[in-house]
């Protein structure tokens, strides 16, 4: 049976060795975690974790730390890695709005965005994950060479993601508005929604910013 359907699953996360608790306490010492010295990547809001799993499947050489908000979704993640038993991967259910108090400053070598919600009420613009809020707890946690990458299926969130970057003083250092029209696409990994709105014929952007 599958960890979804048991019952009391959601306690069991919390004591599960692939599920970091209290993640605040590694701030500035996640490589010790992973018991290494590989640069540590995190995607915000990996929802089921189809994209992260397969990052971290390619590259063993690199570690991993999912971030999601809700233990439903999370659940989903989990029980794939608890079929392949990944050593570079971790997964934590944190809200990104304090990410800088689990990451140390400089601690992040990449920072993964996909189809983050896109709010599209002006009022809720602050809670976006590219807004100039977010960007300034990237930028803290960030490696000096670090970036965040970022795709949506959503143009105005993905032009307001480029404006708030650009505004912030971050360099676009690629920007596409069709993803899967471009010779990168041999390297793309894809997540669940890519896959579900790339199927119904909408494009992909793909910005990566650099400080
Ligand atoms: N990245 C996945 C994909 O592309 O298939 C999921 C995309 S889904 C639209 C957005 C996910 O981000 C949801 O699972 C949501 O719970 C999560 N999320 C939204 N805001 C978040 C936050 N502040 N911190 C952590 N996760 C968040």
């Amino acid at each position: 049976m599958r960890l979804r359907n048991i019952p009391g699953a959601r306690e069991e996360m919390l004591v599960n060795p692939f599920i970091v608790q209290d993640p605040a306490r590694l701030r500035g010492c996640w490589r010790g975690e992973f018991g290494n010295d590989r640069p540590v990547r995190i995607e915000i809001g990996m929802g089921k974790g189809q994209f992260l799993l397969t990052l971290a499947q390619r590259n063993p050489d690199v570690n991993f730390v999912g971030i999601e908000k809700y233990s439903s979704v999370l659940l989903r993640a989990l029980t794939k890695q608890e079929e392949l038993q990944l050593p570079n991967l971790r997964l934590i259910r944190y809200d990104a709005e304090t990410i800088d108090e689990v990451f140390g400053e400089g601690e992040v070598d990449r920072i993964y965005l996909n189809f983050s919600d896109p709010w599209p009420k002006d009022r809720h613009a602050k809670r976006r994950l590219t807004s100039d809020r977010f960007l300034e707890r990237y930028a803290k946690i960030l490696a000096p060479d670090g970036r965040v990458e970022f795709k949506t299926d959503n143009i105005d969130l993905f032009e307001y993601s480029l404006s708030e970057a650009e505004a912030c003083g971050w360099t676009l250092a690629y920007v596409t508005r069709d993803l899967h029209g471009t010779p990168e696409a041999a390297d793309n990994v894809t997540t669940e929604y890519e896959d579900r709105f790339s199927a119904k014929g909408n494009p992909i952007c793909k910005m990566v910013i650099t400080r």
